[in-house]
């Protein structure tokens, strides 16, 4: 009876909830599913955060809404995270504003700067609220393939004078969900440089920067020279600190561009439970000892899988950071179809590539999100699905 708007409707599918569906199902049947596909830390939230949120959740203060773009004391303190971090300076009062999630914030930056029909340069895969953000703001989608040839990294020169001239805002997401890439301090140059000249956004998100794999420690965006001219960068307490249903999160860079989300979201929200800021600010200053042992645990994971699916001929890439392996899947079937027979003959979940853009096809993602038996259980049950020879084909 209701038609939902063109804007719902123009939206790419969503494939998760499909594969939601089919997890429920085969669990509802009792069988023993090992779940590769979600990208949520299978660890409870580092003890310390958990107290102060109980100590904070008391004081009736925290009841009241949290306006102000995030208390000033949580400011100062992303401020003090970035600069240990990153040697990167930030004002706390206008260029950091905290966020219920950084999805959220991904998503709504668009309405900031998108005029019907701009169009935002998108990597293709990538991480779904890109696109959604876009769409919804009523600007088009302009993709840019992301492929093993060129290290996962968008090819900047491909992109057309035309569409140079109606992009108003770029992607980057290093280390990268789906695929595992890294991005370095050059690439970033060049699309500063690139930016600077077309006069573009970059929007940079660093959910991962610190899930990363011997010594390795990703850059942010923000320490390029002139970056905080043209950029934003999105960040989260969920994968660090094991929060991702805490929902609290920032965006930080140019001030202008700070500010006009700011101005997005106070038409739309009344900010994050103080008591969850305050056990942000426990998180960010806490000690760094869960997040190494989190580093060597998921790097243990990553290295048992990494050496089982090699035992079994196929060839894998060890990420440098993220929980993720991106695999190659035979050429004779889809992602689709591949993913499914996992599920069909091996009761294993993993997350088709094409869920993540077109150009994710013949791929498919393994979250290191169980733990390293329930890994080697995986490794044995696919070897017996590889014996059969049972792949589906097209
Ligand atoms: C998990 C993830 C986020 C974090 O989302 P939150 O809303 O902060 O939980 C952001 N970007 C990417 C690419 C992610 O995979």
């Amino acid at each position: 009876m209701f038609k939902v708007s063109k804007r719902l409707n123009s939206l790419p599918p969503y494939l998760f909830l499909e594969i939601d569906k089919a997890k429920r199902i085969a669990r509802a049947a009792g069988r023993d599913i090992i779940d590769l596909g979600i990208g949520d830390p299978d660890w409870p939230t580092p003890k310390y955060i958990i107290e102060a949120l109980y100590q904070a959740a008391h004081d009736p203060a925290t009841h009241r809404y949290a306006l102000d773009q995030g208390m000033p004391a949580l400011r100062r303190s992303i401020q003090g995270w970035y600069q240990r971090r990153f040697a990167v300076e930030l004002n706390p009062d206008s260029e950091i504003l905290p966020l219920i999630g950084s999805k959220e914030g991904i998503a709504h930056f668009p309405l900031a700067f998108i005029n019907e029909g701009d169009y935002s340069l998108v990597p293709d895969p990538c991480y779904p609220p890109y696109k959604g953000g876009t769409i919804f703001a009523g600007g088009r989608p302009y993709l840019l393939p992301l492929l093993e040839s060129n290290g996962f990294l968008p090819d900047l020169a491909k992109i057309p004078l035309h569409i140079r001239k109606k992009a108003r805002l770029i992607y980057l997401n290093y280390p990268n969900n789906p695929t595992g890439a890294t991005a370095e301090k050059d690439f970033y140059r060049e699309v500063i440089a690139f930016a600077k000249k077309n006069k573009i956004i970059v929007i940079s998100d660093l959910a991962y920067s610190e899930l990363s794999y011997e010594g390795y420690q990703p850059a942010s965006l923000l320490e390029v020279e002139g970056a905080k001219d043209v950029a934003i960068e999105f960040h989260s307490l969920s994968k660090t600190y094991n929060m991702t249903g805490w929902r609290i999160g920032w965006a930080c860079g140019n001030h202008n561009l700070v500010s006009a989300l700011g101005k997005v979201k106070s038409n739309i929200d009344s900010g994050i439970f103080s008591a969850i800021q305050l056990a942000g600010i426990a998180a960010l200053e806490g000690p760094d000892e869960d997040i190494s042992k989190m580093r060597s645990l998921y790097q243990q994971r990553r290295d048992t899988l990494i050496a089982g699916l090699r035992s079994l001929g196929w060839q894998v890439t060890p990420p440098r950071a993220t929980f993720y392996v991106w695999i190659k899947i035979p050429k004779k079937t889809d992602s689709v179809r591949f993913s499914s027979l996992l599920l069909e003959k091996a009761d294993i979940i993993v997350t088709p590539g094409v869920g993540f853009g077109k150009y994710g096809e013949g791929y498919i993602r393994i979250a290191l999100t169980v733990g390293e038996e329930r890994i080697k259980e995986a490794v044995r049950r696919l070897e017996k699905v590889i014996e059969a020879k049972t792949y589906g084909t097209k």
